[in-house]
């Protein structure tokens, strides 16, 4: 089943977040369009805001693996056992929408497994994307 192999990863690669300053690790598991998984965690840096989201590094993955499209989304944030359900913030629900359609899936879990299931269009309603730059 894609969640599980996606939460797997996910939780896997978690322990790998560097977090010394937010001390909130997260990971993505993304599966592209041919069905490859990538994943991302979140790297903090002594100037907060130059801190890379686990979202982002995932799609910088993907995109560097030369893939375009994605086809579901996982978020594990938190401390293993915290309990804590993460959605991708602000920044990286723009990121993500360059690369995703409304119906994307985007599963929110916690350290006991998928928790929900929302599309993307739900997390970004009426997003700016690159239809919006498209010539008429
Ligand atoms: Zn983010």
């Amino acid at each position: 089943m894609l969640e599980t192999q996606l939460f797997d990863a996910a939780k896997r690669v978690r322990l790998n977040a560097y977090v010394p300053y937010s001390n909130f690790p997260v990971a993505c598991a993304i599966q592209s369009e041919s069905g490859k998984i990538y994943l991302g965690v979140n790297v903090d840096n002594a100037s907060y805001p130059e801190t890379a989201c686990a979202e982002a590094n995932a799609i910088g993955a993907m995109i560097s693996a030369g893939e375009r499209q994605v086809k579901a989304v996982l978020v594990l944030g938190g401390h293993p056992g915290s309990g804590v359900l993460c959605t991708p913030c602000g920044g990286c629900r723009q990121r993500l929408g360059e690369f995703s359609q409304s119906d994307t899936p985007v599963y929110v879990c916690s350290d006991e497994g998928v928790q929900e299931v929302v599309t993307f269009g739900e997390l970004l309603p009426r997003a700016f994307g690159p239809s919006n730059l498209e010539q008429k």
